[in-house]
C-alpha cells in the first residue's frame, strides 16, 4: 500500500465509523453542494494528480473535451466559490469518483480546528444538536500526511500540462 492508498484507507475507516453511528448522515450520491461551492480551485499533490489522471484518461474523448473547456474557463475566472469542473451538473455525480482527491473523501467528515466544519449543511445540523457524539476526523493530520505526497499545484495547472497529449492520443 503506498502512502496515498494508506491515507484513503484511514479516511474510509473514519467515514465508515461515523456513518455507522449516524445512519442518516447527509453525504451521499447526488448531494453535490460541496462540489458546487469550493472555496478555490482544487489543489492536488503530485500523488493525487497521478491517481486523478488515471480516472480522467478513462473518460470518453467528448467528455474529456467538455471538462477541458470547463477547466480552461475556470483558469481564466476569479469568481468564487468555484464549481468543480469535473462535476456532472445534470446528475450531481463525480465522473472520477474512485480517483477523486483526498479533500473530496474527507469533506463532511473531518474538521480543521481553526476553520471549523467545511460543510454548511452539516454545520447547521450540528448547531441544531442533531448530530451528537460525532468523533470528527482531524483535517490537520490529513494535511500533514498530504505534505509528504509531492508538490501541490492547482488542478488547472496539472490538467493544462496533460490534456493536449491525452486528447492527441485518443
Ligand atoms: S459534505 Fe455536505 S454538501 Fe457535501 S456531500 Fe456531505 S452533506 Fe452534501
Ligand atoms: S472531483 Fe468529484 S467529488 Fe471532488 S469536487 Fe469534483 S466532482 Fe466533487
Amino acid at each position: 500500500m503506498n502512502a496515498l492508498t494508506e491515507l484513503h484507507h484511514d479516511i474510509d475507516v473514519r467515514v465508515a465509523s461515523i456513518r455507522e453511528n449516524q445512519p442518516d448522515w447527509l453525504c451521499g450520491k447526488g448531494c453535490d453542494s460541496c462540489c458546487k461551492r469550493l472555496a478555490d480551485v482544487p489543489q492536488l499533490t503530485a500523488a493525487e494528480w497521478d491517481l486523478l489522471r488515471e480516472g480522467l484518461a478513462q473518460l470518453a474523448p467528448d467528455h474529456l473535451q467538455a471538462i477541458s473547456n470547463e477547466i480552461a474557463a475556470l483558469a481564466r475566472s476569479t469568481a468564487r466559490p468555484v464549481i468543480c469542473p469535473l462535476l456532472d451538473r445534470n446528475t450531481g455525480a463525480c465522473p472520477v469518483y474512485p480517483y477523486r482527491p483526498v479533500a473530496c473523501r474527507s469533506y463532511g467528515f473531518y474538521m480543521q480546528r481553526d476553520l471549523g466544519l467545511f460543510c454548511g449543511d452539516i454545520e447547521k445540523l450540528v448547531a441544531e444538536g442533531k448530530l451528537p457524539d460525532v468523533v470528527w476526523g482531524n483535517h490537520d493530520a490529513i494535511d500533514r500526511r498530504l505534505a509528504g505526497l509531492g508538490e501541490s499545484r492547482a488542478l488547472t495547472e496539472w490538467f493544462a500540462e496533460w490534456i493536449t497529449e491525452a486528447l492527441e492520443n485518443n
